[in-house]
């Protein structure tokens, strides 16, 4: 369904998620807690993912299981602080592979620079999730996704911690097809382009930078 929102609204997400936000709450902390909402949001974002039948025996007798292939699936964390959430999906579903893009945005020109592009080969074959804990102007979102749709994989999705209505209107205007997950959607932004309340910069809080 196009412009669909998926807010994860399970108790132990939104529990660790108010753990997170505290300002109080060290970067060992914060590191830990993103990378244990990751992985509870990777089994809502991964629900309706293709299983395919093997054969195989149990102890008891031969039996007909179902499993995904990881491998079609690439995770694709925005530079920097989308690796906050790789490790948390990546513990789900290890055998995924991972791209990674950089951006960053020219200072006089406002525009979204790619600095790092680096994808599996064959994207055509593979369902992409896009990570990036906050969705806030969503110029770097909405960039990164139209650079991705330039090497064609099967789908997109797109995966943030805290989103807010003005990102997710951007972003909708300009993939409206493209599903957004995320686990809380907060009031504003402010007149830095900061999430209100927000958790403040998600970058610094979980690699130390300030
Ligand atoms: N990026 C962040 O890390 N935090 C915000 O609130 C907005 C953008």
């Amino acid at each position: 369904m196009p412009g669909d929102v998926h807010v994860i609204d399970h108790p132990l997400v939104q529990h660790k998620l108010t753990l997170a936000r505290r300002k109080e709450t060290s970067t060992n902390t914060f590191r830990r807690l993103l990378g244990e909402i990751a992985a509870l949001m990777a089994y809502e974002v991964t629900r309706d993912v293709p299983l395919h039948e093997v054969a195989i025996e149990t102890p008891l007798e031969p039996m007909v299981g179902k499993v995904i292939d990881g491998k079609k699936l690439v995770f694709v964390p925005i530079l920097r602080a989308g690796t906050g959430l790789l490790d948390g999906f990546l513990s789900v579903v290890p055998g995924a592979r991972v791209g990674h893009m950089g951006l960053y945005r020219d200072p006089a020109t406002l525009n979204a620079v790619e600095y790092y592009f680096k994808m599996p080969h064959d994207m055509h074959e593979r369902d992409a999730i896009v990570l990036d804990p906050m969705l806030a102007t969503g110029h770097s979102a909405t960039a990164a996704v139209a650079r991705l749709k330039e090497v064609r994989p099967r789908s997109i999705r797109f995966v943030c911690l805290v989103s807010c209505p003005e990102g997710i209107e951007a972003f909708h205007a300009a993939h409206p097809e493209v599903s957004i997950y995320t686990a809380a959607i907060d009031r504003q932004l402010n007149e830095h382009a900061y999430i209100l309340p927000g958790l403040g910069d998600a970058g610094d809080r979980i690699f130390g930078t300030k």
